[in-house]
C-alpha cells in the first residue's frame, strides 16, 4: 500500500506527518482486494490531498475472520481488563504524543480549524479512549439472591466481533467514542472511517498497532458506504454494529442488520436541535452561546441548534446581536489562528446546503444575513441567518448540516416547547432563562436525549449521549455505553435441588 506524507508548514502548526494509506487487516496493512483507491480532497482548495486503499466486500470477510480469530485467542475472555486497560492508556498516551499532528490532519481532511481541533477533537478524544481504560477491569456482573439452595450470578461478556461505521464531521472524535467501550469490555472491531475523511483513522491505525493491541484486535476498512458499510451490517459473523450517520442510512443499517443475522444495532443519527431563549435569559450569553450553537463546527454537529426559538419581548434586540456575532465569526483557513470557521466539508455538502438556502428563499423566508459562497475557491459558506420562516418549510424541518439558522418569534411557553418538539428528531434541545423553575420546567418537557441550560453544544465522556425519536438507539459515552458492547449471561448453580 501507499504512504502519506506531508510536510504541515502552517501558522499555528509544523511538523511532518507520515504514514500507510492501506487498510489494517489482522495487524497488516494491505491493499483493498480490488487494487482500487479513493481519493481524498482538501476542503479548504477542492484540490486532491493523497489517495488510499479502498476496500470491498472481501476486505470486510478478511478483517471479520482476523478480528474472529483475535476474539477467540488473544482478547475477548482472553485478556484480563486491566490489560486491556492498560494498552487503551498506552493509545492514549500515543495520541497525546501526536496531538498537534492528529489535529493539523483533522484540520487539512475535513476543514475544521486547527485551534477547535486542539480544543475540543483530539482531546475530547485522549480523554475518551482514558476513560474506557479506566471502566476496563471495572465491568461486573451481579450475585442474585433467589432461593438458599442456588447461587445465581450475572457475566458481563464481550459480544465478539463489532462493526463500527462513523461519520466525517468529527473523524478522530467519534472512532474514539466507538473504540473505547469495546475495547474496554473485550469486543474486537471491524471499523469503516467515512470516505471524506480518512486521514486521522490512518494515523489511529499506525499507533493502535504501535501500542501493541494483539494482530486483528482493531481492523480498518476504508471504503465506500454502500460497499464496505452495507457489507459490514449485512455480515452474518458481525454481532453488533454501531453506527453514526444520517437518520436515511441509519434505516438501512437497521433494513440490512434484521435480513442478515439479526445483529444488535445502536444508532446515532440526526437532529433538528431547538434552542429556547425566553425573555429572562442573560440575553449576551444566550447570544454568544447561539451562535456558538449553530455555527460551531460549520453547522456540521450532529446538535446544532438550528431553530433558534426567541420570546417577543427580547425578539428585536436578540436578532441585533445575534446578527452581529455572526458577522464577527472570521471564515477563513483552517490553519489561520483566528478562523472560527473553515470550509464545508465537501461539494457533495456544499451543494446540499446551497440547495436549503435556496428552497429557503423559494418559499418565502427572509435571508436575514449571508446565504452566499465566500471565496471562488473550496467550500466556505457564509453563517446564514433566516426569519420570516413557516413550520411546514424545509429549512425550520430539515437537518441543513451547514452553518445555517432559522430565527423564530414566539410568545407563550406552552406553545414553544409544542414547536419545538414537533420534529422527528430528538437529539438535544437548549433553554435560555434565569428562573430556575421556567429554564427546568422546559428541559423536562422537551423530548431529547440531552437538554442544555444556559449553554449549548456541551458533551462530557462520562456524560451518555444520544436520541430520542429518530435521532437514535442507546446512548454513547459514560457508563451507559458499556451496555452496548456486553451480553449478559445468568449462571444458575445447583446447590443442592434434587429430582
Ligand atoms: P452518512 O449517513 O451519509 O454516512 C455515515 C457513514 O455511513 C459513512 O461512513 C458512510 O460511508 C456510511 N454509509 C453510507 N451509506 C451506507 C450504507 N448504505 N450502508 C452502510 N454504511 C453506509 O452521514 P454523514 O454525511 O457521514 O454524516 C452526517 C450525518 O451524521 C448527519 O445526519 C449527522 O446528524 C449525523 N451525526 C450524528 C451524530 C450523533 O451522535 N447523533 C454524530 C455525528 C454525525
Amino acid at each position: 500500500p501507499g504512504t502519506f506524507t506531508h510536510e504541515f508548514d502552517t501558522p499555528v502548526f509544523k511538523g511532518k506527518s507520515n504514514f500507510s494509506t492501506g487498510l489494517l487487516i489482522g495487524g497488516q496493512f494491505v491493499d483493498g482486494s480490488e487494487g482500487k483507491t479513493i481519493d481524498v480532497i482538501n476542503p479548504a482548495t477542492g484540490k486532491v490531498i493523497t489517495s488510499i486503499s479502498e476496500g470491498g466486500p472481501k476486505d470486510v470477510d478478511l478483517a471479520v475472520k482476523a478480528a474472529q480469530k483475535a476474539f477467540d485467542t488473544a482478547w475477548g475472555l482472553n485478556t484480563p481488563g486491566f490489560k486491556r486497560g492498560a494498552l487503551l492508556n498506552k493509545l492514549a498516551d500515543l495520541m497525546q504524543a501526536h496531538f498537534d499532528e492528529l489535529a493539523a490532519l483533522e484540520a487539512l481532511d475535513n476543514g475544521k480549524t486547527f485551534s477547535w481541533a486542539t480544543t475540543v477533537d483530539v482531546p475530547e478524544s485522549i480523554a475518551c479512549i482514558r476513560y474506557y481504560a479506566g471502566w476496563a477491569d471495572k465491568v461486573h456482573g451481579q450475585t442474585i439472591e433467589t432461593t438458599d439452595d442456588k447461587l445465581i450470578y450475572t457475566r458481563h461478556e464481550p459480544i465478539g466481533v463489532v462493526g463500527q461505521i462513523i461519520p466525517w464531521n468529527f473523524p478522530l472524535m467519534m472512532l474514539s467514542w466507538k473504540i473505547g467501550p469495546a475495547l474496554a469490555t473485550g469486543n474486537t472491531i471491524v471499523l469503516k472511517p467515512s470516505e471524506f475523511t480518512p486521514l486521522t483513522a490512518l494515523l489511529m491505525a499506525e499507533l493502535i498497532t504501535e501500542a501493541g493491541f494483539p494482530p486483528g484486535v482493531v481492523n480498518i476498512v476504508n471504503g465506500y458506504g454502500h460497499v464496505v458499510g452495507s457489507a459490514i451490517s449485512s455480515h452474518m459473523d458481525i454481532e453488533k454494529v454501531a453506527f453514526t450517520g444520517s437518520t436515511l442510512v441509519g434505516r438501512k443499517i437497521m433494513e440490512s442488520a434484521a435480513q442478515s443475522n439479526l445483529k444488535n444495532v445502536t444508532l446515532e443519527l440526526g437532529g433538528k436541535s431547538p434552542n429556547i431563549i425566553f425573555n429572562d435569559a442573560d440575553i449576551e450569553q444566550a447570544v454568544n452561546w447561539a451562535a456558538h450553537g449553530i455555527f460551531w463546527n460549520h453547522g456540521q454537529a450532529c446538535c446544532a441548534g438550528s431553530r433558534i426559538f426567541v420570546q417577543s419581548g427580547i425578539y428585536d434586540e436578540f436578532l441585533k446581536r445575534f446578527t452581529e456575532k455572526a458577522k464577527s465569526l472570521k471564515v477563513g483557513s483552517p490553519f489561520d489562528k483566528d478562523s472560527y470557521q473553515g470550509p464545508q466539508v465537501s461539494q457533495i455538502q456544499y451543494d446540499r446546503i446551497m440547495g436549503y438556502i435556496d428552497s429557503g428563499k423559494s418559499e418565502g423566508a427572509t435571508v436575514h444575513l449571508g446565504g452566499e459562497r465566500i471565496g471562488t475557491e473550496g467550500y466556505f459558506i457564509a453563517p446564514t441567518i433566516f426569519t420570516d420562516t413557516k413550520p411546514d418549510m424545509r429549512i425550520v424541518k430539515e437537518e441543513i448540516f451547514g452553518p445555517v439558522g432559522v430565527v423564530i418569534k414566539f410568545e407563550d411557553e406552552d406553545d414553544v416547547i409544542h414547536k419545538a418538539n414537533d420534529t422527528m428528531y430528538g437529539l438535544a434541545a437548549a433553554v435560555f432563562s434565569q428562573n430556575i423553575n421556567r429554564a427546568l420546567g422546559t428541559a423536562h418537557k422537551l423530548r431529547a436525549g440531552t437538554a442544555w441550560v444556559n449553554c449549548v453544544n456541551m458533551i462530557h465522556t462520562n456524560v451518555p449521549f444520544g436520541g430520542f425519536k429518530q435521532s437514535g438507539i442507546g446512548r454513547e459515552l459514560g457508563e451507559y455505553a458499556l451496555e452496548n458492547y456486553t451480553a449478559v449471561k445468568a449462571v444458575h448453580v445447583n446447590l443442592g435441588i434434587k429430582l
